[in-house]
């Protein structure tokens, strides 16, 4: 399996204010140029303010999350009025996020605005009802209900994307995602789900659920090792033993831990060590002076004196010399964010 480059951009959802629209409490908006500008060359995005949906109008009444005492469950806030805690659109925010659920479908990521009591999603301010803030352990409504139903989805906040390594993480999940969508659940039409190097006009050959998994984990693995080894091994095992599960248990359980471990950031070490695995399959082909300033060149990046992008453009460079499809197929190779093609970051 080869991974393509997209020729489109990724459908994205994002909070409306994010994108310079005067949609807030106050009349205002939290226009991001992160957001706006650089990720806007590689998402095609599906703005929503799920106030204003709910008619709750321009300028409105600010609004907070709720809770009875500081260990509440999550789950257990409602949305008030800061002024009133009467007015109460806990529910049609809920009502809100499920109705919306089918136009997301074709999303493969959300930037949701922080400190939101509908969009926040991480460390919303909650209150007791004497007015007094309580802790900052809430999740904004519209955002918890859509973390519910799409559970692997990608998810970050505006602010946080300010931040190259999580932003750079945030791309990977989302790519990955809609890889996965492309590759695994939705391959009609997709050229890749053809027999990788078939003739010119021989028909493709349909490929069965199980191998698209395996297929789209073995590309994945190098990426998978640079950020969890241990937890990419358990999913390699799982899949070892995957015949005994039925289709949906298998999507859903393998797209699971798959973003489960992109969620957790590469670190350098662990990415040493899937770029050493890379060049152990290159190594036959390699004299000894390019073996020597490969290694040495890893180990530059391993110290934090070269660039990620200066070991991958080497490894690129002997890659056509191995005739073999699982290194050609690593998607660790071609997957920096900043190098996809797809996203021109200069
Ligand atoms: S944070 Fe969400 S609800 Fe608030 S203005 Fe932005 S999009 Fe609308």
């Amino acid at each position: 399996m080869k991974i393509q480059l997209l020729q489109r951009k990724i459908p994205v959802g994002i909070s409306q204010c994010a994108m310079g629209d005067p949609v807030r409490y106050n009349g205002g908006h939290k226009h991001s140029k992160v957001c706006t500008g650089l990720l806007a060359q590689c998402f095609e995005y599906v703005p929503l303010c799920p106030e204003v949906a709910i008619g709750m109008g321009v300028p409105r009444k600010p609004i907070h999350l709720l809770v009875e005492k500081a260990s509440a469950p999550v789950d257990a806030v409602r949305v008030v009025g800061v002024e009133d805690a009467k007015v109460d659109v806990t529910e049609p925010l809920r009502d809100y996020a499920d109705s919306v659920v089918p136009e997301l479908r074709k999303v493969r990521g959300y930037i949701f605005m922080q400190n939101s009591p509908s969009c926040g999603l991480y460390g919303v301010r909650r209150y007791l009802d004497n007015g007094h803030g309580i802790d900052s352990e809430g999740v904004g409504i519209f955002a918890r209900r859509l973390q519910q139903q799409f559970p692997h989805l990608p998810m970050e906040e505006v602010g946080r994307l300010n931040n190259s390594e999580l932003r750079e993480n945030f791309l990977t999940r989302v790519f990955t995602y809609d890889a996965w969508f492309r590759y695994v659940e939705e391959p009609e039409g997709n050229n890749a789900e053809g027999k990788e190097g078939a003739d010119e006009g021989e028909a493709a050959k349909p490929q069965s659920l199980i191998a698209r998994v395996i297929e789209f984990y073995t590309a994945h693995k190098y990426l998978l090792l640079a950020h969890h080894q241990e937890k990419t091994r358990a999913l390699g095992r799982l899949l070892a033993d995957a015949k005994t599960m039925s289709d949906d248990e298998l999507v859903f359980e393998v797209r699971g831990r798959i973003m489960d471990i992109l969620s957790r950031p590469a670190t350098r070490k662990d990415r040493t060590n899937a770029l050493m695995h890379s060049a152990g399959h290159l190594s036959e082909f390699l004299d000894k002076r390019e073996k020597a300033e490969l290694k040495d060149l890893i180990e530059e990046y391993r110290l934090g004196h070269k660039p990620l992008s200066a070991v991958l453009t080497l490894l690129r460079h002997f890659l056509p010399r191995s005739p073999h499809s699982f290194i050609h197929s690593q998607v660790l190779l071609a997957a920096e964010p900043a190098e996809l093609g797809l996203c021109d970051f200069h």
